[in-house]
């Protein structure tokens, strides 16, 4: 099913590489749409639990069927409860590869999801490894950085998925930094870049915040407000997230 992104991994060495990348931790691992298995079948030969959340009901029957100690839970990744501290591990369906990362590096904001091993579309991948400045940088970049330590564990080319989708892949890792949870962080985040071409200023007025409130804010941070949010670096965000912690909005 297209419409689900459904390309299969087929090459088992990528398979185990990305698994025990997955693994190595030794946290129970969750996979967020296992397909037919082909990640799964090596996940659970080096973590010590896998649970796998698979949206398409036949999917989830031949995992149940292939994998029976695997965990399965037929629901929409978007929403199903992740339950305890485990790594995530996913090839990531493409058209809901932003929506899925975001709800995990929420989640994953409290230390609960120590790892990720992500696959995904080059261009997506672009986005967690973007710097200050680059089009492609934006809350999933800055959320990502401040929480998580991103590497490129390997690249896959289309012919190692059937059916081959139109795109190169990446495989990320992101290992988690313990850093301090900022409650502020995704709102700052997700205000300051509502409008990409307006002023960091403007955009966190148009959210509600004074003039008063903005000069001592950014004061505080030692930013000036005429700056574009896409200039900013994850540092700066998570000064004025605190800030907007400690003082409020
Ligand atoms: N992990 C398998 C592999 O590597 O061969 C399949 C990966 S395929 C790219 C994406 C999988 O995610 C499919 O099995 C698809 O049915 C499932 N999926 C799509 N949308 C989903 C969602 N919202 N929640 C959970 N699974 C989803």
């Amino acid at each position: 099913n297209r419409a689900l992104g459904q390309n299969f991994l087929a090459s088992d060495a990528a398979a185990r590489t990305i698994a025990e990348a997955a693994c190595e931790n030794r946290c129970p691992v969750i996979e967020i749409g296992p397909g037919m298995g082909a990640l799964t079948a090596e996940l659970v030969k080096c973590a010590q639990r896998v649970a796998a959340i698979e949206i398409d009901r036949r999917m989830a029957e031949i995992i149940a069927d292939r994998l029976p100690e695997v965990q399965l839970i037929n629901e929409d990744g978007l929403i199903a409860a992740l339950g305890g501290r485990a790594n995530i591990a996913a090839n990531l369906p493409y058209y809901i590869t932003t929506p899925l990362c975001m709800r995990f590096l929420s989640l994953g904001a409290d230390g609960s999801i120590p790892a990720m091993t992500l696959m995904m579309q080059r261009e997506a991948a672009e986005r967690f490894t973007a710097r200050p400045g680059d089009r492609v940088y934006g809350p999933l970049t800055v959320l990502a950085g401040y929480y998580y330590e991103v590497t490129k564990l390997m690249e896959l080319s289309r012919d190692m998925y059937y059916p081959q989708p139109d795109v190169d892949s990446v495989v990320l890792k992101l290992t988690a930094k313990g850093a301090e949870k900022l409650f502020e962080l995704e709102w700052l985040l997700n205000r300051a870049f509502a409008m990409r071409r307006k002023t960091l200023s403007n955009n966190l007025r148009a959210a509600g915040i004074s003039d008063e409130r903005l000069k001592s804010l950014l004061g505080a941070c030692g930013i000036e407000g005429n700056i574009r949010a896409e200039k900013l670096t994850v540092a700066q965000f998570a000064n004025i997230a605190r800030e907007i912690g400690a003082h409020g909005k």
